[in-house]
């Protein structure tokens, strides 16, 4: 029988302890029992988010996060930054687009990170942007934005800033409130090893002023009827009751082994998977001043398709990686290292890798990557 190894940024291999909890039976939402593992989802997600700001779980994807935060910040014909350095970069223009809200773009070069001056720049421009939307790690090119230094910049506007965190919570460091960051969107199929089904949204007290004019037309997605329903530590519709349970066990989990330390877990991850490219001859995608430890893009050489290497990897031997996308793809693979990866799955993802390349004929020392990714792993 073939293992199933997922090296993707998303969904995330679910561990055991959180497959138990999600083969209980259900139990109803609107309970002291339910009301209970709510409480404790949030305090864990404020844990995670390292913030005090409200937290609002919400049933959607990711995305659903994110027009969330659109269409309860803003009117019909508001300004705002948008900066687009990869697919969901990208995101966030259309979700404007699709609302009337006028996104001022500032693009990036795919693996490149905006300069925090750019934003500032654009700030000064134009004194009537009401919102400033950036990626926290954006996932289609491996590549982390400065969320500090872009802070420290839109904190002194009338702007609020609003983070994807989708891809990047829990995996790649994000200070909510150390970095005056006033949104954070993520979900819980990523960083959170969990199946998806779960998003949340952190706001802070200058977003929810933004909040209380916002014009734009909502419903399932308006922010407010989440604020109200949190006075009775309730949510305005059906959770997802049995993710939100196991949301609790997955929050303890990462306490246990503590943040930060969950951070440094990646970054050696990160660290052995970059050098094992680097081993075979290959190179990695994102600028090194911007590289993000949540996943790596591994250029393939010329002449090696890397939708092929991708197909062999999981058709032939199980193992997920996920594509390049539009202009890149074909021409990288994406190795992520997040949710309850260890070295051992870093390690058995580079030999897959080796056994594929040199199947379609890429040179190099067969064992060169495991050995660099060993080096970096046990110096
Ligand atoms: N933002 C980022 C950075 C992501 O990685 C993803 C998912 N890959 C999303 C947004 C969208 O999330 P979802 O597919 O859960 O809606």
């Amino acid at each position: 029988m073939k293992r199933t190894l997922l090296l993707t940024p998303g969904p995330t291999q679910v561990p055991a302890r959180l497959c138990e909890v999600l083969g209980r039976p259900i139990i109803h939402h609107r309970t002291p029992q339910f009301q209970a593992f709510l409480k404790e989802a949030v305090e864990g997600l404020k844990y995670v988010l390292k913030t005090q700001n409200d937290v609002y779980v919400l049933a959607s994807s990711g995305t659903g996060a994110m027009e969330a935060s659109v269409v309860s910040l803003l009117s019909s014909g508001d300004s705002a930054l948008v900066v687009e350095g990869g697919k969901f970069g990208e995101r966030w223009t259309e979700l404007c687009k699709a609302y009337g809200v006028k996104a001022t773009v500032i693009k990036v070069q795919w693996g490149k990170s905006v300069d925090p001056a750019e934003i500032k720049k654009a700030l000064d421009a134009d004194k009537s942007i009401k919102a400033v939307f950036v990626t926290h790690s954006e996932t289609s090119t491996g590549t982390n934005s400065d969320i500090e230094g872009i802070g420290k910049v839109v904190k002194n506007c009338a702007a609020v800033l609003v983070v994807d965190a989708v891809s990047g919570l829990g995996v790649q460091d994000l200070q909510t409130d150390n970095w005056h960051v006033d949104v954070v969107c993520s979900a819980a199929h990523k960083g959170l090893m969990l199946p998806p089904g779960v998003a949340f949204i952190s706001v802070s007290a200058k977003a929810d002023a933004l909040m209380a004019q916002s014009k734009l037309p909502k419903y399932y997605f308006d922010l407010r009827k989440y604020k109200k329903a949190w006075t009775q530590v309730d949510t305005p519709f059906t959770p997802a009751i049995g993710i939100v349970i196991a949301l609790v066990e997955s929050l303890k989990m990462i306490k246990e082994t503590g943040i930060d330390n969950m951070l440094s877990h990646y970054a050696r991850l990160a660290k052995a998977t970059r050098a094992a490219a680097l081993g075979l001859g290959l190179t990695l995608f994102a600028d090194e001043s911007a590289i993000s430890n949540v996943l790596t893009a591994v250029k393939l050489p010329e002449g090696i398709d890397g939708d092929k290497v991708l197909k062999m990897m999981r058709d032939t031997h199980g193992i997920s990686v996920a594509p390049g996308q539009d202009a890149i793809k074909g021409k990288v693979i994406r190795i992520a290292h997040m949710g309850v990866i260890d070295e051992y799955d870093i390690l058995t993802g580079i030999a897959c890798l080796e056994k594929v390349l040199k199947q379609l004929g890429h040179k190099f020392e067969m064992g060169a990557g495991v050995a660099a990714a060993q080096k970096v792993l046990n110096p």
